[in-house]
Order: C-alpha cells, then sequence, then structure tokens
C-alpha cells in the first residue's frame, strides 16, 4: 500500500524505461543532439513526451499550442500524435534553437502541421485572441519563460475550447518551489501559478509528478 508518490531511484527510472518508452528514431536522435547543447537541461523527457503524445490522442486533438519551443522535441512528440490535417502553432524567440527542431520536424515529415512564430509568444498569443482563436484550441503546453507563466496560463485558458487541456512544464522546479531560499523571478512566477491553479474553479486539474513535474487542467 502507498498513499505517496513512489521515489524513483535511477534504477527504478531506468526500468520505467525499459517496459514503457517507445521513442521512435527520430525524437531519439534529437534528444541525443540537444544532450550536447550547452542547454540541454531545456528539452524535456522522453516519458513525458510520450505521456503528451497519448494525451492529444486522447483528446483527439486537431489544433494545438505550444510555448516554448527550444530544439522541438515536445512539439515533434505532438506532431507525430496529431491526424495529418493536425496543426500546432509553436512559440519561441530563438531563431538558433528553433533551426535545429525545424530540421527534424522535416526529417520526420511533420514540418506541414507545425506553424512556428518567431516572436515574443504573448505577441503571439494575443493576436490568436484578436483574430477569433478563442475556444478553437484542443490542447496547449507551457514551457517558457516562467515569469510569463501566469500570463501565458490566463491566455491558453481562451483559447481553449472546453473540454480542452493546457500542461504546463516544470511545476516542481527542481523541488525550488519548497525552499524558502529560493526568491527569484522564476521561482516565485511557478509557485504562484501553482497557488493560482490550486484554487482555480475554471479547469480540472493533475499535477503529475513526472520529469519535473506537470500540471495538467482542463477546461470546465
Ligand atoms: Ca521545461
Amino acid at each position: 500500500m502507498s498513499s505517496r508518490t513512489i521515489c524513483l531511484t535511477p534504477e527504478l527510472h531506468d526500468y520505467m524505461l525499459s517496459v514503457s518508452l517507445r521513442e521512435t528514431e527520430i525524437l531519439s536522435q534529437l534528444r541525443q543532439e540537444t544532450a550536447n547543447h550547452p542547454r540541454s537541461n531545456m528539452q524535456i523527457a522522453p516519458e513525458q513526451g510520450q505521456l503528451m503524445s497519448l494525451l492529444v490522442q486522447l483528446l483527439g486533438a486537431k489544433k494545438t499550442l505550444e510555448i516554448g519551443v527550444f530544439t522541438g522535441y515536445s512539439a515533434l512528440s505532438v506532431a507525430l500524435a496529431l491526424p495529418p490535417d493536425g496543426k500546432i502553432i509553436a512559440c519561441d524567440i530563438s531563431e538558433e534553437y528553433t533551426a535545429v527542431a525545424r530540421r527534424y520536424w522535416q526529417a520526420a515529415g511533420v514540418s506541414d502541421k507545425i506553424d512556428l512564430r518567431l516572436a515574443p509568444a504573448l505577441e503571439t498569443l494575443d493576436a490568436l485572441l484578436a483574430n477569433g482563436g478563442a475556444g478553437t484550441f484542443d490542447f496547449a503546453f507551457i514551457d517558457a519563460d516562467k515569469e510569463n507563466y501566469l500570463a501565458y496560463y490566463e491566455r491558453s485558458l481562451q483559447l481553449l475550447r472546453q473540454g480542452g487541456l493546457v500542461a504546463i512544464d516544470n511545476v516542481l522546479w527542481h523541488g525550488r518551489v519548497i525552499d524558502p531560499e529560493s526568491q527569484d523571478e522564476e521561482t516565485i512566477a511557478i509557485r504562484e501559478l501553482n497557488d493560482k491553479i490550486a484554487k482555480d474553479d475554471r479547469v480540472t486539474l493533475s499535477l503529475v509528478p513526472i520529469a519535473d513535474g506537470v500540471t495538467l487542467a482542463m477546461k470546465r
């Protein structure tokens, strides 16, 4: 019997992956290339990509949003799970990082599904809202600058349809959310969003302690 989440030792984590991870060759190649990147910790865990792929299929998603692309692993995971006419609007500001992403999207044959918008994400989201995008998205993944997490969450909620899902990355922030010494802007922003969602009756939620913590919030 266990009333709390098990602690994953490295060995148990390896076992978990050995009996569950179905990472395609192209995703594996992208992960390996990104592992050498100086900011490789910005890449999501493969089991998290697989969870998102499952969620997108459960939702029957066709239109999704990604806020924070980096080298494209999460968008590739989602794109591979979308139907042929599925679309991702992907927001990032880095030409350099997303150049890697585009190379892999091309190689995987999913480039047509991904509409990369190189601009501050708030501008892209506001433009989507101004152009009648509210209530039209099935899924959103938030994994960009933490200071804007609350603003990304609010806009994503508006853009989602009823029953649509927002997934928010790094909500446990390597444990810093409970460290009173951590008073930097990023940590404070994540705490504020976590506190907000905990009381937010617009959504049904679960915080999944996978990788660095992913909050799943379904729009009611
Ligand atoms: Ca992240």
